[in-house]
């Protein structure tokens, strides 16, 4: 945990941030809940129990920040509300997801599996992939 606030302090200071207390205390509410998909409106209400004076514009903002410097990304799965989602270190392309539609529960896949797909679609399109988002639709092993 404190390795990788440290890198993503190294990664603000890079772009010439700084990694205020309340920035820091909205990274570590997104480090301690990683496997969730928090909205903005979450990790406010996240923060404010360790930060009762912080505003949600605050918390905004940083998570604004974070997504510029690719330390997240915002995704939508399509009920309107914008979540944040902590990049894998290191990795090449953002995960997969799984939403459910019977319970609402989201479950992540790390492995790209795309390989082939985006080389038919590089070549045949002339397009240079440089990400993407892959979220599958259908009922969970729970629910089923
Ligand atoms: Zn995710
Ligand atoms: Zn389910």
């Amino acid at each position: 945990m404190e390795q990788r606030i440290d890198r993503i302090k190294k990664q603000l200071h890079s772009q010439s941030y700084k990694l205020t207390p309340q920035r820091e205390a909205t990274v570590r509410v997104l480090l301690e809940h990683e496997d969730d998909h928090l909205s903005a409106e979450d990790v406010y209400m996240l923060v404010k129990e360790k930060y009762p004076e912080i505003g949600l514009a605050t918390v905004y903002r940083t998570l604004e920040l974070l997504t510029e410097l690719k330390v997240v990304d915002k995704i939508n799965f399509g009920d309107g509300v914008s979540r944040y989602d902590l990049r894998q270190e290191g990795a090449a392309h953002f995960h997969h997801h799984l939403v459910c539609l019977e319970c609402g529960s989201v479950d992540e896949i790390q492995e790209d599996l795309l390989d082939d797909v985006e080389k038919e679609v590089e070549t045949r399109w002339n397009f240079e992939i440089k990400d993407h988002r892959l979220t599958f639709h259908g009922i969970c092993h729970r629910c089923k």
